[in-house]
């Protein structure tokens, strides 16, 4: 079913990038978490076996002809480094490897976003294309970043930003999608494209609507 998913999307995808050719398009085919995106699942699922399904996955992104591969909402570092392997040694692709941090600015669990980078680099060879953060409100995307030591800061390609300011516990429990405060994300998000010297896909994940990619899209449009 997920193979389908995958190869029909990359499909859909380049039938676009056919039909715009005076914009350049990357098609990156995404992983997700094994389980829930908002738990942790390091001791639960292990290396092999996100290895086992990512290379499924990503053979099936290979096959249709993606540019890159990505994971997304990352807290197992197992995951992470199963996908960034295996892209790296059977496919030889291009990886991006994106976090989720909680309002505190650490991974559920309490890993600093710098020794998560750290540790995933220490173990593939520093594959990883450019490592970035999604379905985090900017503001504690900026936790996670303000004391990081330069040389990792400029390992971050990529934000993602939650719109809203509960914390994923409550964001679980919620019957209702939080759009948040559109002048405050964007203020924030600003500050973050400051800070992130190596940035180069900005966008919006749960909670977040065309007005958020609007505004971000007016300020880097003022700054390219
Ligand atoms: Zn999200």
């Amino acid at each position: 079913m997920i193979l389908d998913l995958n190869r029909i999307a990359v499909k859909i995808l380049l039938d676009i990038r056919n039909k715009t050719q005076s914009t350049s398009i990357v098609i990156s085919g995404a992983l997700g978490p094994l389980q829930d995106a908002y738990q942790d699942s390091t001791g639960t699922v292990s290396f092999g076996q996100a290895r086992e399904y990512y290379g499924s996955q990503i053979h099936a992104f290979a096959e249709e002809g993606v540019d890159m591969i990505c994971i997304m909402t990352v807290i197992n570092l197992d995951e992470a480094t199963a996908a960034v392997s295996l892209a790296q040694r059977e496919y030889n692709l291009p990886i991006h490897v994106s976090f989720i941090v909680e309002t505190d600015g650490r991974l559920r669990g309490g890993r600093t976003l710098e020794d998560a980078i750290r540790e995933v680099d220490r173990l593939t060879e520093s594959y990883t294309t450019y490592f970035g953060v999604n379905c985090a409100h900017p503001r504690y995307i900026i936790k996670a970043v303000r004391d990081m030591h330069t040389d990792v800061r400029s390992r971050i390609g990529s934000i993602r930003g939650n719109s809203s300011l509960k914390s994923h516990d409550e964001l679980d429990n919620s019957l209702v999608l939080d759009r948040g405060d559109i002048s405050v994300w964007v203020r924030e998000f600003n500050e973050l494209l400051n800070m992130l010297p190596g940035l180069k896909v900005v966008g919006g994940c749960c909670g977040t609507d065309e007005e958020h990619i609007d505004a971000i899209t007016s300020r880097i449009d003022s700054v390219s």
